[in-house]
């Protein structure tokens, strides 16, 4: 654990390079959102210090915090959830875009992914509220699956504006949150003329040009395994987005079963599937990072289905009794070609802790 602490989070990993010799970089991490970010930039511009660019992102992260958050009572997302009535809401062209890439989501996952699910998130103790010492009773899973659905939001874009159909919908960004950060923080750095970053928050990660090798920045992924980290598989990823959703962090165990943060709005439990992890590469944070949690909803049988037909990027690991099987699509190829296996990656993983 590093000088602040942090949730285990998923998937990717940062990777040192080799070979090249490194130029000027600057390397900055911090606590947000629950867990962590990190921004490395390679051959910074002329006057860009540490403490400058740890200013300039966490300005911009409290500000996502502040528009976004479920966890801050007084964020515009809070007040919205709060509002109790069915009218028209105004709200920031900020969170309008946020909601409007949940519900594309929603839609195009066929409501497995689902920004209302948060009454289940929270009784399932996966949110803000704390954890109940028993199991939800099915009468408390059927009293929060009427406030889900993702079709109960309406959106308006001019002026930007959100409906719920009931007052007591709750909006969950969560799933789509971090990369969200990450490409705020991305777009911050392209303002200030940046070329060559890679921004985290937890298992999301936006990369842009080459790292201080002056190789692709090198994102790991992580076995899906919960008593210790792995790497998996070494992804060389450049002007791209990549998120990892996993079943092995964020999970409790109750009566020898696993139950795990992902819940399936159609049950309205958590999934219980093979699917250890889903990581997807995309040009957008927050779509990734939205896609990776939808396919671990859908699963080992749907989702490669909807990767394909999409030409989504996406590499799932599945378990096979004591093993695991990569998965990857179509679009996934390019990476995989290029990608490192566990071996080779042995001892090179620089944690973000
Ligand atoms: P992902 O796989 O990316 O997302 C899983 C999460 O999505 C679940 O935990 C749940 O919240 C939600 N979800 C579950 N099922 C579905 C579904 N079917 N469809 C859609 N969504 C689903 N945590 C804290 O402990 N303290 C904080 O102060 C805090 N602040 C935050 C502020 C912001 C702006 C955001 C975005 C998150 C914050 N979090 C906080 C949450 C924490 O970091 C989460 O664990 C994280 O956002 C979930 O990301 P993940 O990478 O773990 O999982």
């Amino acid at each position: 654990m590093g000088p602040f602490p942090v949730l285990m989070t998923l998937g990717a990993l940062l990777l040192s390079g080799c070979g090249e010799r490194a130029v000027p970089s600057i390397e900055i991490e911090g606590p947000t959102m629950g867990t962590y970010y990190s921004v490395k930039v390679a051959r910074p511009p002329v006057g860009m210090t540490a403490d400058a660019l740890k200013l300039a992102v966490e300005s911009v992260l409290d500000r996502v915090i502040a528009e976004i958050s479920t966890y801050e009572p007084t964020s515009e997302l809070s007040r919205l959830n709060a509002n109790p009535g069915t009218d028209w809401i105004p709200v920031s062209p900020e969170l309008h875009a946020v909601v409007a890439e949940g519900l594309r989501i929603a839609e195009l996952s066929d409501g497995a992914f689902d920004i209302t699910v948060g009454p289940l998130v929270n009784l399932w103790g996966f949110g803000p509220d704390a954890r109940p010492e028993e199991l939800p009773t099915s009468e408390q899973i059927q009293a929060a699956r009427e406030r889900v659905g993702w079709r109960k939001l309406e959106l308006r874009a001019s002026p930007p504006a959100i409906r719920k159909t009931r007052g007591d919908v709750y909006i969950d960004l969560s799933a789509l949150g971090e990369g969200y950060g990450a490409d705020r923080v991305a777009a911050d750095l392209d303002a200030r003329g940046v070329a060559d970053y890679m921004v985290a928050v937890a298992g999301t990660i936006r990369a842009k040009g080459l790292n201080a090798k002056a190789q692709p920045w090198a994102i790991a992924i992580e076995e899906p395994l919960a008593d210790r980290r792995a790497v998996h598989r070494i992804v060389p990823v450049s002007d791209r987005a990549i998120s990892t959703s996993g079943d092995y962090r964020n999970f409790f165990v109750k009566d020898g079963k696993r139950y795990s943060h992902e819940i399936d709005p159609a049950t309205g439990a958590p999934v219980e599937r093979n699917l250890g992890s889903a990581t997807v590469v995309g040009e957008r944070a927050i779509v990734v990072d939205g896609l990776a949690t939808a396919f671990m909803v859908l699963g080992e049988q749907r989702a490669p289905a909807l990767a394909d037909s999409q030409g989504i990027a996406a590499y799932l690991i599945v378990r096979d009794g004591d093993a695991f099987r990569g998965v990857a699509t179509p679009a996934f190829d390019a990476y995989l070609a290029r990608s490192m296996p566990e071996e080779r990656a042995a001892g090179t993983a620089e944690q973000p802790e």
